[in-house]
């Protein structure tokens, strides 16, 4: 008989104010949130410790409305990249244990030690001396579960909080899980509840004794593997660290078949390249934060220059402005352009930046996410920026960049 797996699920309480404590012990003790601008008016807190919350502030609450629950709130800007450095690290201590790591979002990762835990005693071990460590070494806490599958692993690790250990074995799962709403389950939306509901399906424990083929009917297989999860029959694996970390750059160029004599003139190419890369690194999974950028003037010299952006993405509209705003420092329209590269290094895997409770890109990401779609059932040309429609450089750049890719379309090392 094949023997369980043994998976954990580990989340740093508060990602973002425990950084900021970690950074600035000064603050530590008193109530912090992370927010949006304080002079604006739609200010909102992004994130908050454990003091702060005492004095209910709660995420998305306007500024001035927190302030007045709790007048000594520290408000912080958020530091996105320093948020991702304390991500790596974590993550660093973790793949000590397994290299087995699979991220998801900044602050979590499931661990599968299956097959390393009897270098480091039990599982509950591994567990605590994680959580012992992350906090000595990184001065942040972390709520673990552990478990069989992933789904439990990383409900347990929400059941208590924060700096905190969680079992859920298959002995105990169904005691333990089965009063709690559906909603507490990875996979269960807001929609997919409400469906459930009007079946009578309120807990774990309702979803699990639920008639299958019912299930199966109105669900398809989603509810088959939603149903499963809750029954504890969940196999999926926790993807190896290895297999997410091995591009280091996406970029894509072209050369004009016509000069190019304004920044004007060049924002559809900009915007054609631009929307390439994205659906690549979407493709892949993946999202950077430096955009290079390297241009060649008709008197054969070439010019370049790249910039990190606070955060990674894989949004083309934001790679785009990026882009536009390194040519505008770069190119002084003295030269016109036979030719431009664009690339996109620095890469993490998606989840990084996708989960970010800033997400303030959200429906830009959506719309992206659905063209990737649309494509994908009907061909890329499709869909097209806007800004590179009935463009005559575009359309002429179009058949150009279709041969450079056959010719180079390596995700290149820059
Ligand atoms: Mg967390």
């Amino acid at each position: 008989m094949q023997t369980k797996k043994i998976i954990l699920h580990c989340d740093v309480n508060n990602f973002y104010a425990s950084c900021e404590c970690a950074l600035n012990p000064s603050i530590k003790d008193q109530p912090v949130a992370v927010t949006g601008e304080v002079t604006k008016r739609n200010g909102i807190v992004l994130a908050k410790n454990e003091i702060a919350k005492q004095f209910g502030v709660k995420t998305g609450d306007v500024i001035f409305e927190a302030k007045k629950k709790c007048p000594n709130l520290v408000c912080v800007r958020p530091h996105h990249k320093i948020y991702e450095k304390y991500s790596r690290r974590i993550r660093a201590i973790y793949e000590e244990y397994t290299d087995k790591v699979e991220p998801f979002g900044i602050d979590e990762c499931w661990l599968d030690i299956t097959d390393t835990v009897k270098f480091f005693g039990d599982a509950i071990n591994v567990a605590n001396t994680l959580r012992k460590r992350i906090k000595e070494e990184i001065g942040v806490t972390i709520s673990v579960g552990v478990s069989f599958s992933k789904t439990f692993a990383k409900l347990g690790s929400d059941m208590k909080k924060p700096d905190a250990v969680t079992i859920l074995s298959p002995e105990n799962f169904k005691q333990k899980t089965y009063g709690m709403p559906l909603g507490s389950i990875i996979g269960v939306g807001k929609k997919i509840e409400a469906k459930l509901n009007k079946l009578n399906i309120f807990t774990l424990g309702d979803l699990a004794d639920y008639d299958e083929n019912i299930i199966k009917h109105k669900f398809g297989v989603v509810g088959q593997k939603l149903q499963n999860n809750v029954r504890g029959i969940d196999d999926d694996d926790v993807q190896n660290v290895e297999d997410t970390h091995i591009v280091k750059s996406v970029g894509n160029g072209t050369t004009t078949l016509v000069d190019v004599k304004t920044k004007k003139e060049l924002r559809s190419v900009v915007m054609f390249l631009c929307d390439e890369i994205a659906t690549r690194l979407r493709a892949k999974r993946l999202s950077g934060s430096t955009v290079s950028v390297s241009l060649r003037q008709n008197n054969l010299t070439w010019i370049s220059k790249s910039h990190t952006m606070t955060k990674s993405t894989n949004i083309s509209k934001i790679l785009y402005n990026e882009a536009i705003m390194i040519i505008e420092d770069l190119w002084n329209e003295v030269y016109p352009l036979r030719s431009i590269r664009i690339s996109v290094s620095n890469l993490d895997s998606e989840n990084m930046s996708q989960l970010d409770l800033f997400d303030t890109d959200r429906n830009r990401r959506t719309l992206e996410n659905t063209i990737d779609k649309i494509r994908q059932k009907y061909g890329y040309d499709c869909i097209k920026p806007l800004i590179s429609q009935n463009d005559k450089l575009i359309n002429s750049t179009a058949l150009r960049i279709e041969e450079q890719e056959n010719a180079d379309n390596n995700d290149d090392l820059l």
